[in-house]
C-alpha cells in the first residue's frame, strides 16, 4: 500500500485531532502518502480530498474537535453514494482508509470493505459505547469536563439545602454518567442499562438528609430520559427544592486530556500498521491496556455492556 486516506465521521470527540495526526505522521514515517478527506463520507462523495504533509497536522494535538471536520451523510447510506465514494478514492489513487468515528461510521467502513476497499475503524466518541474497546477517544476528556462541572455545582449545593439533578450525554450508553458518578461522588446515578427504582433513589436522599447531608447530587444519563422531568418527579414526591443542569455540548469540546491524546496516538498508529499489512474490515481498540484489533462486523453485532463492577462500586460508595 502506497497511499492511504483518513476521515472523521459522525459526532466529533476531543482527541480526534491527535488520531488524525498519528495516522498522518506514522504513514509518512513509513513512506506512505496520506490524504485527508474533509467532512466525513459526504466529503468523500464530493471529492473533498487533499494531500497531507507533516506540517498539515502541526499544532493540533491539543485541540478539540476535528481538523478534517465531520458530517452526517444520508447519501453515503445508499449503494450509489458508496460507489461514488469508491470512485473518488480510485481517482486519487488511495488504497486504504482510516475512519475515525462511532458505530454508524463503522457501518460505512464495513460497506466500503465489502466492496473491496480496505478500511480500518478507530473508535472516536465521547459516549464510550463501542464494544471491543475499554475506552473510546474523547471519553476521558468528556468525563473530566463533567466532573469539573459537578464539582462547581457541589460548591453551590453545599451552600443551599437542595437536590441537584445533572443530565449528562452518552446516547444509549450510561458510561459517562456512571464513571462521572464515581469520580465526582454523586449520591445517585441513573443509567439506561440498569433500571433504578424511583423509591430507592428517594430513600437514598431521605437517609442522606437524616444523616445531616445538606444536599444531594443525582447524575442522569440522557438515555434514561429528561433530567427536568426526573427533577419534577422528585419535587412532587418529596417537596424538595430541586435544580436541574443539562450539561449539553460543553461535554463534546475542550482540549483533550493526556489519556485521550495518548490513546488516540496509539490507536491511529495501529490503524496504519493494519493497512500496511493489507488488512481491512478491522477496528482498533484498547483492552487491558493492550492495543488490539477486531473484525468490524463482529463488533457491530455485539451489544456493549457497561462495566458491572463500576455500577456496584457507585452503589457501595454513595451510601
Ligand atoms: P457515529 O459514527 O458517531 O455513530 P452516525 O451514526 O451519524 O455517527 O454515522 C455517521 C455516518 O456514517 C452517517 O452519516 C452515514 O454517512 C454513515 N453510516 C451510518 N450508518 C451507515 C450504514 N448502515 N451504511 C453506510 N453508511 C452508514
Amino acid at each position: 500500500m502506497k497511499r492511504i486516506g483518513v476521515l472523521t465521521s459522525g459526532g466529533d470527540a476531543p482527541g480526534m485531532n491527535a488520531a488524525i495526526r498519528a495516522v498522518v505522521r506514522k504513514g509518512i514515517y513509513h513512506d506512505l502518502e496520506v490524504y485527508g478527506i474533509y467532512y466525513g463520507y459526504q466529503g468523500l462523495i464530493n471529492g473533498n480530498i487533499e494531500k497531507m504533509e507533516l506540517g498539515s497536522v502541526g499544532d493540533i494535538i491539543h485541540r478539540g474537535g476535528t481538523k478534517l471536520f465531520t458530517s452526517r451523510s444520508l447519501e453515503f447510506k445508499t449503494e450509489e453514494g458508496q460507489l461514488k465514494g469508491i470512485e473518488q478514492l480510485k481517482k486519487h489513487g488511495i488504497e486504504g482508509l482510516v475512519i475515525i468515528g462511532g458505530d454508524g461510521s463503522f457501518r460505512g467502513a464495513m460497506k466500503l470493505t465489502e466492496k473491496g476497499f480496505p478500511c480500518v475503524g478507530v473508535p472516536g466518541t465521547i459516549d464510550n459505547d463501542i464494544p471491543g474497546t475499554d475506552f473510546t477517544i474523547g471519553f476521558d476528556t468528556a468525563l473530566n469536563t463533567i466532573i469539573q462541572s459537578v464539582d462547581k455545582i457541589r460548591d453551590t449545593a453545599t451552600s443551599h439545602e437542595r437536590t441537584y439533578v445533572i443530565e449528562v450525554m452518552g446516547r444509549d450508553a450510561g458510561d459517562l454518567a456512571l464513571w462521572a458518578g464515581v469520580a465526582a461522588g454523586a449520591e445517585s446515578v441513573l443509567i439506561p442499562e440498569k433500571k433504578e427504582d424511583f423509591d430507592d433513589i428517594i430513600g437514598r436522599i431521605e437517609s442522606g438528609n437524616q444523616r445531616g447531608k445538606r444536599h444531594s447530587i443525582i447524575l442522569i444519563a440522557e438515555g434514561v430520559g429528561s433530567g427536568v422531568e426526573f427533577a419534577n418527579k422528585i419535587k412532587e414526591k418529596m417537596g424538595l427544592e430541586t435544580r436541574v443542569t443539562v450539561l449539553g455540548h460543553i461535554q463534546r469540546g475542550g482540549s483533550p486530556t493526556a489519556a485521550d491524546r495518548a490513546l488516540a496516538s496509539r490507536l491511529g498508529a495501529k490503524a496504519v500498521d493494519l493497512l500496511m499489512e493489507g488488512k481491512g474490515g478491522r477496528m482498533v481498540g484498547i483492552q487491558n491496556n493492550q492495543i488490539v484489533d477486531h473484525n468490524i462486523l463482529d463488533i457491530l453485532k455485539m451489544e456493549r455492556q457497561p462495566e458491572v463492577s463500576m455500577y456496584h462500586l457507585s452503589k457501595e460508595l454513595s451510601i
